[in-house]
């Protein structure tokens, strides 16, 4: 090692899920919603001129943070937003988790939690999830630094009740508690509400799954305005124009078609439901998801075998070599024609 590598504020970084190109491929590999956006974007994009693109963008990126308190019926001082909900939680670690104490998550969890703590030099401990791969409340009771989980969990689509939330609020009322909602949208019960009632309560939500636009990079957090000013202090002190005017555009405009959100998360919700009927037949063993992919398992077929015959017909699932998951295989809830074609496929592999 060179002496100016010491120095070197050194990390192991998260690993995204690959982002195959081919013509043919069924890709459930990154829970991306098979649907397109909102037909009011497609329209909205003809309209955007570069001409617009020599003017920074609105610092408060005001159209956007407007749109979703409106949506959500909030005060525009309760919304925080970001490029991508990673932005918004590295954001909200960075401001947040600054304890000596440790920050607490579970350890089956999205797989950034660690990647942050370690970038910003966060203590922190993992909680284990129970053997049905439930977060145990009694866990985050202890004195720590700080809560983060998913709601419902990824990657296991696991929801924790509300009730169970609020428990947990109540015996962290000296610290920020996040809950990370990237997944609410197909079925489980928001904690929105209960920013009311706890000031030092953050609800991450992004545009990436239930809104189709994971493209353009949208996240936002709800919270008391005392904490999202703290965000916003964070944030102008890094970099004041994070979102960039098409995405300020265009996720404002996605907000305008409640109709179509709707139908398109139910679509995915229905889809879930009937695959989850096809791969229990199938043998596969699971939880009981609540988001747009399944956390599967077989007691027969190992998941990296499955993982790596689907990858050669070009239908792309995620699997993690990490301790207590490395057989299960998780599935994005695609279109009814993709989950038919996974299941064909399933079918004769297993013959
Ligand atoms: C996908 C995901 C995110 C990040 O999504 P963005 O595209 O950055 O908005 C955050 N948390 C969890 C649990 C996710 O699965």
């Amino acid at each position: 090692m060179k002496k100016w590598e010491e120095n070197v504020r050194r990390v192991i970084p998260y690993t995204p899920g690959e982002q195959p190109d081919f013509a043919d491929m069924i890709k459930l590999n990154t829970n991306e919603n098979p649907y397109p956006p909102a037909p009011g974007v497609q329209a909205k994009i003809k309209e955007l001129c570069a001409e617009e693109l020599r003017l920074y963008p609105a610092p408060a990126a005001d159209a956007l943070v407007e749109g979703l308190a409106a949506c959500y019926g909030l005060a525009k001082e309760q919304v925080f937003v970001g490029v991508g909900s990673d932005d918004v939680l590295a954001m909200a670690f960075l401001t947040f988790f600054n304890s000596k104490k440790p920050v607490l998550f579970p350890d089956i969890t999205y797989s950034f939690y660690d990647v942050w703590a370690g970038l910003f030099h966060i203590p922190y401990e993992c909680q284990p999830l129970n053997d049905r791969f439930e977060i145990v409340k009694e866990d985050y009771y202890k004195e720590n630094g700080g809560v983060v989980f998913p709601n419902p969990n990824a990657p296991t689509g696991v929801e924790l009740p509300l009730a169970d939330i609020e428990d947990i609020l109540q015996h962290n009322e000296d610290v920020v508690v996040i809950v990370d909602e990237a997944y609410i949208d197909f079925g489980a019960k928001s904690a929105l509400e209960l920013i009311e009632k706890y000031d030092n309560l953050l609800v991450v939500q992004t545009f990436s799954k239930a809104r189709s636009l994971a493209g353009l990079r949208i996240g936002y957090a709800f919270g008391s305005p005392a904490l999202i000013k703290y965000l916003n202090d964070a944030k102008y002190s890094f970099n004041s124009y994070t979102m960039n005017r098409p995405s300020l555009a265009l996720g404002a405009e996605v907000l305008k078609d409640d109709a179509y959100f709707r139908e398109t998360t139910a679509k995915i919700i229905a889809t879930r439901e009937r695959t989850k009927k096809e791969l229990a037949a199938l043998g596969f063993q699971f939880g009981d998801s609540k988001a747009n992919f399944l956390f599967v398992t077989h007691p027969d077929y190992p998941a990296k075998a499955l993982f790596e015959a689907l990858r050669e017909k070009h239908i792309f699932v995620r699997y993690f070599a990490k301790p207590r998951i490395d057989n299960y295989l998780r599935i994005t809830i695609g279109t009814d024609e993709q989950m038919d074609a996974l299941i064909t496929f399933l079918r004769a592999y297993m013959k």
